[in-house]
Formats: C-alpha cells, sequence, structure tokens
C-alpha cells in the first residue's frame, strides 16, 4: 500500500521562538489517521526543530538543497550538510524556487541526482500554470516536467521518490483544485510513469497534492484514490489547522 503523508512547508516564516511555540503545539495534537507527518522549517531552525521533534512521529526535512557536494556556492546547503545533523527528506522544485531563483529541470535532476546519491527522500514539485491549464497544456507541461527531471533515474530511486503535483494557480491564492482535477491530473501522473517504468513503479509512488489545501477541503481532496497526501503551505502554520488535515485521511 502507498504511504500517505502530509507535509508542512513552513517557507520563509517563523524565527526560533515560533518554531519552538509552533512544534509544541503541533506535538499537543492528536494523530488519528495514518499519514507520515512531516515540515519543513528554514535552515537556521532545522537542527532545533529535528532536536524537538526526536520523541515524536514528526519528520523534519528540508525545503531545498544545492546537488553540489561543496565547494565555493555561497549561501547554499549541501546534502551532506542536511545528512549531519538527521535530515533524511528535501523538497525540491517547489514552483517558487523555480519562479523566484531560477530552477530549471536540467538544475533540478541534478538536485535529485544528489539527493538519491546520498539516500535521501526527495518531495519532488512541479505544476502547471494558469496559462497552462487554460490553454489545455497542463498534462503535457507536467509530463515534461517530470520526464526531464527524472525520467534518467532508474527505476529502484524511486523507492525514494515521492511527487508533489501542485498546481501553481493554486498555490497560496485561496483556489483549489477540485477533487476531479486533482485525481485526473494524479491518474495521468501515474499512468506516465507506469509507461515508463512499469506498474509496480507507478503504483508503488506517494503523489501528493498541493494548493490552498484547508481543513474544509482536505477530506473531499484526499478521498481520491489516486491522491495519496498534501504539501502544506499556509495551513501548515497553524498546528490545528495542520493536524486537521493530517487526520483528514
Ligand atoms: C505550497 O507552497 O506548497 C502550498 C501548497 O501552499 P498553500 O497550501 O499555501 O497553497
Amino acid at each position: 500500500m502507498r504511504k500517505h503523508i502530509v507535509a508542512g512547508n513552513w517557507k520563509m516564516n517563523n524565527g526560533l521562538i515560533q518554531t519552538e511555540t509552533l512544534i509544541a503545539e503541533l506535538k499537543k495534537q492528536e494523530k488519528t489517521s495514518d499519514a507520515e507527518v512531516m515540515i519543513a522549517p528554514t535552515f537556521t531552525n532545522l537542527w532545533h526543530a529535528f532536536q524537538s521533534t526526536k520523541q515524536s512521529s514528526i519528520e523534519v526535512v528540508a525545503q531545498n538543497m544545492h546537488f553540489a557536494k561543496n565547494g565555493a556556492y555561497t549561501g547554499e546547503i549541501s546534502a551532506g550538510m542536511l545528512k549531519s545533523i538527521g535530515i533524511q527528506t528535501v523538497i525540491l522544485g517547489h514552483s517558487e524556487r523555480r519562479a523566484y531563483f531560477n530552477e530549471t529541470d536540467e538544475s533540478l535532476a541534478q538536485k535529485v541526482d544528489t539527493a538519491i546519491e546520498n539516500d535521501m527522500r526527495v518531495i519532488f514539485c512541479f505544476g502547471e500554470e494558469l496559462s497552462d491549464r487554460k490553454a489545455g497544456n497542463e498534462e503535457a507541461v507536467v509530463e515534461n516536467q517530470i520526464k526531464n527531471a527524472l525520467f534518467h533515474l532508474g527505476a529502484d530511486a524511486f523507492k525514494n521518490i515521492v511527487l508533489a503535483y501542485e498546481p501553481v494557480w493554486a498555490i497560496g491564492t485561496g483556489e483549489t483544485a477540485t477533487p476531479e482535477q486533482a485525481q485526473d491530473m494524479h491518474a495521468f501522473i501515474r499512468k506516465t510513469l507506469a509507461g515508463k517504468y512499469g506498474n509496480d513503479v507507478g503504483d508503488s509512488v506517494s503523489i501528493l497534492y498541493g494548493g490552498s489545501v484547508k481543513p474544509n477541503n482536505a477530506k473531499e481532496i484526499f478521498s481520491k484514490p489516486d491522491v495519496d497526501g498534501g504539501l502544506i503551505g499556509g495551513a501548515s502554520l497553524k498546528a490545528e489547522d495542520f493536524f486537521a488535515i493530517v487526520n483528514a485521511f
């Protein structure tokens, strides 16, 4: 059975004190679903968050990393650095990284390789712009993003890959894809994976939906057969809202 996962992307929010407070509130919440729970604080708080969640079922993950092992890359963080503080999972390819930091399918392919070489789990994000959807090109865009960044990998690597379909027009906008739109795209993604790697891979990779998931719409979205969880932005900053989403399974 595929893993259910709910991951909170805190983005550039929360200093140390707010991180401590939010983690304390998260630890008080009761988990009633089988979903794996992850939070992605900013780099400066990863170590502290990792220590504070050690005795809990919350996994702390990184929002990004560089593809190089080390060297002259001012301001960047490597896989080895993340692993040295216990971080095992990294989000790659978020649309904000693509839009504001010029991340491309090609540079993301390098980052994915580095993560896999370091035995890290990747939450790989992709999704179409509103103009793509209006033009009816959403499947072609998504297919290209996946092919360009991931299809050089061997089937085995997909044990460490979680996909996150995040239509750009739904991120932080309050506009969510309908459960049917999410299901249609997730089924298409699964078919694309199966076409390249066979049904074993197609059926085993968890595919998360991201884009304005809130406590009031999570249940309906998560009820769709090919939706295995969510990548949550805004609603992950409030412990009750985040756990309402976690418990929507
Ligand atoms: C995100 O940034 O990955 C995201 C899904 O944000 P939000 O839930 O705020 O739309």
